[in-house]
């Protein structure tokens, strides 16, 4: 074992250590049927269970309304990207995308091979270091899309523009189950599994119930979310495993006090390792304050050789995952839901040990 480890990935991310315990004592043999969950028939009445529960479970702690259907898609956030345009855009038709850094610009990219894409806003100007706050929707967008928490950039809204009438879409992989959300301002979230609530391979789609009327038609059968209404998330083989890992996750939340629980632990993280970036003169936060990344922490230390012997020696002493992106460089924290305070006193500490060997 070694050390003890604790894990910043960006994604794949720290899961609760009681969920994969959970899982690992009924992997062989799930609720007594003599056999595992993950080898059972979708259809059989134990894995019904599962996802009626899972859904039932998202419902109640992110408080998803009636008139919202939630579905567990695959193909990650990434295929969202270009599902979204390909049901609700055409040639002749456009959207409005906020344009804050390397998601928002995947999502960009794939709405230009189906419509007219406006930026309504963008934080080009400063490398994304911020979520700009001011916005020039268009009266005639078929849907507003924004990516409520860059991962790699580590920003993130802190609120959410009021688009009218027009359905605002959010990419919220990387915050989702993070904090209190007021669904019925969406038209639609969607985000990969992997960081919040569960393993990659599932991909978490909430969408109003008058948008998903709006798909366009003769699509592949697959790219189509009417086909994942209809059938609920059962016209094929959903990614099993990962709905029931879900689930487990929603019961963990359930038992932390719900969302509002998880969210004054995360303030309480985040504002503890910011307070250390500024009050600190080997280390700095990248973005600007107003937009700063709960979920993502971004930093950068006095020289990049500094950088990488920081990272070298975090890792010795069990701190995993803290070398930023490979297209922005630097140091990136991500303290999603699973990571304890525990984690980041620990972190800090180290980071303090190290500035004083390091002036
Ligand atoms: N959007 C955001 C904000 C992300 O962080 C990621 C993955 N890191 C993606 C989209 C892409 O997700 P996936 O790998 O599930 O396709």
């Amino acid at each position: 074992m070694g050390v003890k480890k604790y894990n910043f990935y960006a994604g794949p991310a720290i899961l609760p250590q009681e969920v994969m315990k959970k899982a690992q004592a009924e992997l062989l043999d799930y609720q007594g049927i003599g056999l595992s969950i993950m080898e059972i028939s979708h259809r059989s009445k134990e894995f019904d269970a599962v996802i009626k529960s899972a859904e039932q479970k998202i419902r109640e702690i992110f408080g998803v309304p009636e008139n919202y259907w939630v579905l567990f898609l695959q193909g990650g956030a990434s295929l969202q990207f270009g599902m979204i345009p390909m049901n609700f855009l055409n040639k002749e038709s456009a959207a409005d995308y906020v344009h804050t850094g390397e998601w928002a610009g995947k999502a960009i990219k794939e709405a230009k091979l189906f419509g007219k894409v406006n930026i309504a806003a963008t934080s080009e100007d400063k490398k994304y270091n911020y979520i700009p706050d001011k916005f020039n929707f268009s009266s005639d967008a078929k849907y507003v899309h924004i990516t409520s928490n860059e991962t790699i950039g580590g920003i993130q809204f802190q609120n959410f523009p009021d688009t009218g009438n027009i359905p605002l879409i959010a990419d919220m992989s990387s915050d989702i189950f993070s904090r209190k959300i007021d669904v019925s301002k969406f038209g639609m979230i969607y985000a990969g599994a992997q960081k919040n609530i569960g393993p990659s391979g599932v991909t978490l789609v909430i969408i109003r119930k008058d948008l998903a009327e709006k798909c366009a038609s003769g699509l592949t059968t697959m790219l189509n979310y009417k086909t994942h209404i209809k059938e609920p998330s059962l016209y094929n083989t959903p990614p099993c495993f990962g709905i029931y890992i879900i689930k487990l996750v929603m019961e963990w939340i359930e038992k932390l006090g719900g969302i509002s629980g998880i969210e004054s632990i995360n303030n309480e993280k985040a504002a503890l390792l910011y307070k250390t970036l500024d009050t600190s003169s080997m280390y700095r936060g990248t973005t600007d304050k107003n937009s700063r990344s709960k979920m993502n922490i971004t930093f950068r230390l006095t020289t990049e050789q500094l950088e990488e012997k920081f990272i070298k020696e975090a890792t010795a002493a069990g701190f995993i995952g803290l070398k930023g992106h490979r297209s922005v460089g630097g140091c990136r924290a991500s303290l999603y839901n699973a990571m304890p305070l525990e984690g980041v006193k620990e972190l800090v500490k180290f980071m303090e040990k190290f500035e004083k060997e390091n002036k």
